[in-house]
């Protein structure tokens, strides 16, 4: 835009400068006009001539010099004095040259007589009857002050821009170094267009190697062309200025906001980061109360916070389950095998002295041959509640495979046991189960120091015991209080 902006200021302002160059010479022509016509009458008359010369000289600032010609090229009047040309003949280029045209002239630059640069403006003087009789002439010095150069050489700014007038053979008529004045500049595109009598914008490198944004525009009555133009850095310069400030006020705002940016960062991040922390380990047991513990300020971490937990508690019902699911019998709702092992690993671990009961249903083969599978398994799960109703909170329950169960009972002595273990025969006994009528159960017994390390010993002592109740004859206990040593209890039978 500011590229533009100077093309464009400086296409105006070379069109203008133009206009006013162009303004300029038709007075001049007017001037010489009048004079020429004013003087037909008196080529003889010499001080009228010299008066005319005197009076296009000094009455306005157009010309340099003013001189009154004769058809042979003798000069009739001429002003300033100083010149000393009065009599002379002139052999100029510009003299020849209006000699021969016989019309109005504006000359090429050339060296006058008097060793001055010069363009001369001339207008021949022809008689009444048309005979050619000389011409007025004025000159303009270009290496010295004249109208020209207040008019357009002076216009230049601080910044390198400046102007400068061609004339149609590239020679420099104006120009913000005088001794360029004179000059011939070939290969400069903008000079090329405008003497071709092109009005328009250049942006180009000139002769001194200088980037320029040019404008231009010609000056048809002489055929010179005037351009205007600015240094394409001086241009910019404005641009580097304004990134410049802008710069700077960037980076204050960013020395400002960056540390506030960081801290919301933090802040919105903190939440995030404790719930992705705490995610990885969802299986451990604190998770869900240091879960409970972040502070989930926004909307979405709270939701996140939410969705963690919900999650996490899923995770750990389901774990639990699974685990329930694992350690117990599914058709009694006692703990397995499994089951059984891992609370005797507890209770070794703890030092946890107890009792084991083994118990077996006594014909139980007889009740699946008679009453059908389904029965006997209804047997089964009927002897499970049983021992249920029997048994304190604190007893383990198992069903150790088939119709065999165990029952572990922590604490308490043998003596206890062998109760416990009597009450559930007996009551066994007593109750009638539906189609299959009244059934009878063997136990045996045996009790586990705090010190025990052979589990699987006594679980076998317990099942010797058990296969001695049976020996015996069934529907009894037998208590083995240490190793192979049987002690029966019994309502029924007793050894
Ligand atoms: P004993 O008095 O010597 O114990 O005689 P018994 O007939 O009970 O003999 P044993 O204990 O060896 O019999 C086990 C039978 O229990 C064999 C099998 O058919 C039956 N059984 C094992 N598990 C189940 C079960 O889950 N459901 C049913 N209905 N029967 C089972
Ligand atoms: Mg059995
Ligand atoms: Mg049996």
């Amino acid at each position: 835009m500011l590229i533009h902006n100077t093309l464009e200021s400086n296409r105006v302002y070379a069109a203008k400068l133009a206009d006013s160059a162009g303004q300029f010479f038709d007075s001049a022509k007017q001037q010489l006009s009048y004079s020429a016509g004013l003087m037909a009458g008196h080529v003889d008359d010499a001080a009228t001539l010299q008066a005319e010369a005197e009076r296009l000289y000094r009455q306005t600032d157009s010309f340099n010099s003013a001189v009154i010609v004769n058809r042979y090229g003798q000069v009739l009047a001429a002003s300033p004095d100083s010149l000393r040309l009065k009599g002379a003949r002139l052999d100029s280029p510009g003299a020849r040259q209006a000699l021969q045209e016989r019309c109005p002239l504006i000359t090429l630059p050339y060296l006058s007589a008097s060793n001055n640069l010069v363009v001369s403006l001339s207008y021949p003087i022809f008689s009444a009857d048309n005979r050619y009789l000389g011409y007025v002439g004025g000159a303009l010095y270009l290496r010295e002050k004249n109208i020209l150069n207040a008019l357009l050489g002076e216009h230049y700014y601080n910044d390198g821009s400046y102007l400068y007038v061609v004339d149609s053979d590239r020679h420099l008529i104006c120009h913000l170094t005088p001794e360029r004045v004179g000059e011939v500049v070939n290969d400069n595109p903008v000079i090329e267009a405008v003497i071709q009598g092109k009005a328009g914008v250049q942006r180009l490198v000139n002769s001194q190697g200088v980037d320029m944004l040019a404008g231009y525009a010609p000056v048809p009555a002489a055929g010179w062309g005037v351009v205007a133009q600015r240094p394409t850095a001086a241009t910019l310069a404005e641009l580097d200025d304004k990134m410049l400030a802008i710069f700077i006020r960037a980076l204050l705002f960013t020395l400002v906001t960056l540390p506030l940016i960081w801290f919301f960062a933090a802040l919105i991040s903190k939440p995030l980061w404790q719930l992705a922390s705490n995610a990885h380990r969802m299986d451990s047991d604190e998770v869900h109360h240091h879960i409970t513990g972040i502070h989930s300020w926004y909307y979405e971490a709270a939701k996140l916070k939410r969705a963690l937990l919900r999650g996490i508690g899923l995770l750990h019902e389901k774990i639990s389950q699974l685990n329930i699911d694992s350690l117990t019998d599914s058709m009694t709702g006692l703990l397995n095998h499994r089951g059984m092992q891992v609370s005797l690993e507890k209770y070794r671990e703890k030092q946890q002295p107890f009792s084991i009961i083994a118990l077996d249903i006594d014909h139980f083969k007889a009740i699946n041959d008679n009453h059908g599978h389904d029965v006997g398994d209804r047997v089964i799960k009927s002897l499970a509640r049983l021992m249920r109703d029997n048994s304190r909170e604190t007893d383990l329950l198992c069903r150790s495979g088939g119709e065999e169960f165990m029952i572990l009972l922590p604490d308490g002595s043998l003596d206890i046991a062998v109760q416990i273990a009597e009450r559930l025969r007996a009551c066994t006994e007593s109750q009638a189960i539906p189609d299959v009528g009244r059934i009878t159960i063997s136990l045996g017994i045996t009790h586990c120091p705090p010190d025990i390390e052979n589990l699987k010993l006594a679980l076998k002592i317990a099942d010797m015991a058990l296969y001695e109740a049976k020996k015996q004859g069934r529907n009894r206990v037998v208590r083995s209080p240490d190793g192979l040593r049987f002690v029966t209890a019994g309502q029924k039978k007793s050894t």
